[in-house]
């Protein structure tokens, strides 16, 4: 455990931006070992709790990039409250695949999504009030907030999360293994 964080049980909250829940799902793949996880840390808010709004906390998972207001906003409110944040996966490293659109416009983009591309039934580009809209890059998180620790991989495997928070709640250095970083 490190020095910046408390004695006795871990706050965890982990959140899912511009991402596709791979790495939560990845996450839950560490099996009957988050039983003994669960003796060192408590959930706070995660889509593995539900809980919407997140109170302070020892670490912050983020998965995904930035790709629009709400995802701004989530992520400024978990580097408020966490101690550590952790970029969680290829898209919250680098973007990942929703960077993809950054080489396009994003007019370009929403009309050949919503208006002229091919399959489209009634065009036109949804303007609810309670769509967040999208900004014109998709951004890897440390663009936006300080990030102290980069967790990469599409998804990490669930052996490296378990390396990883071992480690970290160890107060170790990281220190994953070849075969947990490599992708070929
Ligand atoms: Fe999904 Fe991969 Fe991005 Fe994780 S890194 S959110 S698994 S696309």
């Amino acid at each position: 455990m490190t020095d910046e964080m408390k004695v006795g049980k871990i706050k965890i909250a982990t959140a899912s931006l511009a991402g596709c829940f791979g790495c939560h799902m990845s996450f839950l793949d560490i099996d009957e070992r988050i039983l003994a996880l669960l003796e060192h840390v408590e959930f706070d808010r995660s889509p593995i709790t539900d809980i919407k709004r997140i109170g302070d906390c020892d670490l912050g998972l983020i998965e995904g990039g930035v790709a629009n207001a709400e995802n701004l906003e989530v992520l400024r409110e978990f580097r408020r409250h966490c101690k550590v944040l952790v970029a969680f996966g290829a898209c919250a490293v680098n973007g990942g695949i929703p960077a993809m659109r950054n080489s396009f416009d994003l007019g370009d983009c929403l009309r050949e999504s919503y208006v002229s591309g091919i399959g489209v039934h009634n065009p036109g580009v949804p303007d609810d009030p309670e769509i967040p809209l999208l900004l014109n890059k998709v951004h890897p998180i440390h663009e936006v907030v300080k990030v102290d620790y980069f967790l990469p991989g599409c998804p990490p495997s669930a052996d490296a999360i378990w390396t990883f928070l071992n480690e970290l709640l160890a107060g170790e250095p990281i220190t994953l293994p070849y075969t947990q970083l490599h992708y070929d």
